[in-house]
């Protein structure tokens, strides 16, 4: 889940991260009486999940509370890079000397937490990963010691720091490894991190991903969401108990259980489709969840047909089956559908189908291979 800077700034600053003195506003009077509580220049930051907000116009400065209401006015309901923009953060504005990158990521390959740096911080790090990737230093975190003093030390002299900036440089890179750890992110990025013209170090803009599969341990998590900005299919997946990844294949996938999930998936590539999402229904899936679950997959209008993948060990084949077609009645399908079943009560289940007029396969294989042909000879449905 990402969450919007005013958030991420909240919990930064509870481990000592120099975040500007600020507040969010949801109206231009609101944005006023904050500039007025601040009493100097201000910028107005709109608070939506895209990057480059600067370049953008999502970044605008305010020399007086009156002008500050001026610009929350035009922002606020405007839209900036086809997201509307509902709330603003308000915060005291910082006369920069330098910008610079810090951020800690998860490194999937490496299995491992990355905290990386940069002197070339107000860009956006992909950009400078492109253009000039020795710009960018990294040190990798021992998931024990986690990251060492000397390694926060190694990355100040690496940026050009000396002396007292570099000795305060090093505890902001400690703080971030250390929210970043705590709060289950996969990512936590202050860009730009700047030094202000009396050598203060500022967290100007902060960012965090928290990393979803740690829902159960962060019940505080449910306050960040931000319905508007979620995916509408993955919010309803989350809300029916489903684990729903769109992909940008054309071929639905309805499985139980993520490991047949994804050798599904596989399965489907291997036969030359292209998958149109992961989707895990989950053990023992009733009815109404699969209906849903095929509700999900089908408001996705690059569905082109549908593969149901059940192996049923504690999910019953004929409950799954009575929940295929239950969902068909409600859904009425333009695509093709086809169901591979097997486990307890297999044959139930495939009567079930069969009696719907559902294209059956009895292995993975021909399941795969069904879908695929039906998919791109444009199948036509049945129903
Ligand atoms: P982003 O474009 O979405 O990454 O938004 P940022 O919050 O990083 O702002 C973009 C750029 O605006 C920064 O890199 C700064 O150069 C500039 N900026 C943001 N806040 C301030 C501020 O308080 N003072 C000054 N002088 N520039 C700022
Ligand atoms: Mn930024």
């Amino acid at each position: 889940m990402k969450i919007h800077e005013y958030q991420a700034r909240a919990i930064l600053a509870r481990y000592g991260l120099p975040v500007v003195e600020g507040d969010v506003a949801a109206t231009p009077q609101e944005a006023r009486s904050i500039a007025e509580r601040l009493g100097r220049a201000v910028v107005l930051k709109a608070q939506v999940h895209v990057g480059g907000r600067g370049k953008a116009g999502g970044i605008r400065m305010a020399a007086t509370p009156l002008q500050a209401e001026e610009i929350a006015r035009e922002l606020l309901g405007s839209s900036l890079k086809g997201i509307p923009v509902r709330r603003l953060l308000v915060a005291e504005a910082v006369e920069i000397a330098r910008e610079f990158y810090l951020g800690v990521v998860l490194d999937r390959a490496a299995r491992r937490v990355t905290v990386m740096a940069s002197a070339e911080g107000g860009v956006e790090i992909e950009t400078v990963a492109r253009t000039r990737p020795e710009a960018i230093v990294r040190v990798t975190a021992d998931p024990f010691l986690g990251l060492r003093g000397d390694q926060a030390r190694s990355l100040a002299f690496a940026l050009g720091l000396r002396g007292a900036q570099a000795l305060s440089f090093a505890p902001l890179a400690a703080a971030l490894y250390r929210a970043f750890l705590e709060n289950d992110a996969t990512l936590a990025e202050i860009n730009p991190l700047v030094l202000t013209a009396d050598g203060e170090w500022r967290a100007l803009d902060t960012k965090m991903v928290l990393d979803d599969s740690a829902w159960p341990r962060h019940p505080e998590w449910e306050a960040l969401r931000d319905p508007e900005a979620e995916d509408l299919a993955e919010a309803q997946a989350r809300a029916h108990g489903l684990s729903y990844v769109k992909l940008d294949g054309e071929i639905g996938c309805m499985v139980n259980g993520a490991g047949l999930a994804m050798a599904t998936m596989d399965t489907v590539q291997l036969y030359g489709g292209r998958p149109a999402n992961f989707l895990d229904i989950g053990g023992g899936a009733r009815a109404e969840k699969v209906a849903a679950a095929l509700r999900i997959i089908l408001s996705d209008p690059n569905v082109k047909a549908v593969l149901f993948n059940i192996f049923g060990g504690i999910t019953r084949c004929d409950e799954v089956a009575r929940g295929i077609v239950a969902a068909l009645e409600e859904v009425r399908p333009a695509v093709p559908l086809v169901a591979r079943l097997v486990g307890t009560n297999e044959e139930e289940g495939r009567r079930i189908l069969q009696q719907a007029r559902l294209i059956t396969a009895d292995t993975m294989a021909e399941a795969a291979q069904k879908v695929v042909a039906l998919c791109r000879g444009g199948g036509t449905s049945v129903w």
